[in-house]
């Protein structure tokens, strides 16, 4: 699975992770390939998964959940550490980075730290997204609005749709911005989003 190298490994730095099962948290070791709670006596997942076909069985991990361009999730509340979406997740969802490429199609609400929006997708997403923070390298139209509390980035060759709240917004050269705009802050990088509107 190819993801740009700004993507570090998951299990890179020791972190509290907190147990599926009974909510305590452990510390989990660098590196750990599994983990045992230390309250529970059960297994926190820290695996990977690709999902290519229909999935219906519950997943929930620390790791990286990868569906691909044909794969179908449709269970309970997906929860990863990394969730990398190319086809349709037909379910909530909790991860600590949303990954979207492709043709990623989204029913339902969710909840995670990054956002990011892969070069080369086409992306349409009816739902509001609340993210700590989002960089935007594809094609996304929001219908419902992205909410970010922090800085989104549009890069380079990317497209950016709807009603967007953030505290910064961050346009490359050769970014796209549409849309209504509510930025909390920094006044002059919204100046800065102007320019760029104006230059293309
Ligand atoms: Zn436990």
């Amino acid at each position: 699975m190819k993801l740009p190298p700004s993507f570090k490994p998951l299990s890179s730095e020791p972190r509290i992770l907190k147990c599926f099962a009974c909510g305590s948290e452990n510390e989990s070791p660098i590196n750990a390939i599994t983990l045992l709670c230390l309250h529970c006596g059960r297994p926190v997942d820290l695996s990977d998964y690709e999902v290519d076909t229909f999935h219906s069985r519950s997943i929930q991990t620390y790791g990286e959940v990868y569906v691909g361009v044909r794969g179908k999730y449709h269970g309970s509340k997906l929860v990863a550490g990394r969730l990398i979406v190319h086809g349709t997740l037909d379910a909530p969802y909790e991860a600590h980075e949303m990954v979207l490429g492709k043709v990623a199609h989204l029913t339902s609400y969710g909840s995670q730290h990054s956002l990011h929006v892969l070069s080369g997708s086409r992306i349409k997403l009816q739902q509001v997204i609340t993210a700590r923070e989002a960089f935007i390298s594809g094609f996304l139209e929001t219908i419902g609005g992205l909410r970010i509390t922090g800085t989104i980035v549009i890069r380079k060759g990317a497209t950016l749709i709807g009603k967007v709240e953030a505290h910064a917004i961050k346009v490359e050269k050769g970014g796209r911005y549409e849309g209504q705009i509510v930025i909390e802050g920094h006044a002059s990088l919204l100046k800065d989003d102007a320019n760029t509107k104006n230059n293309r």
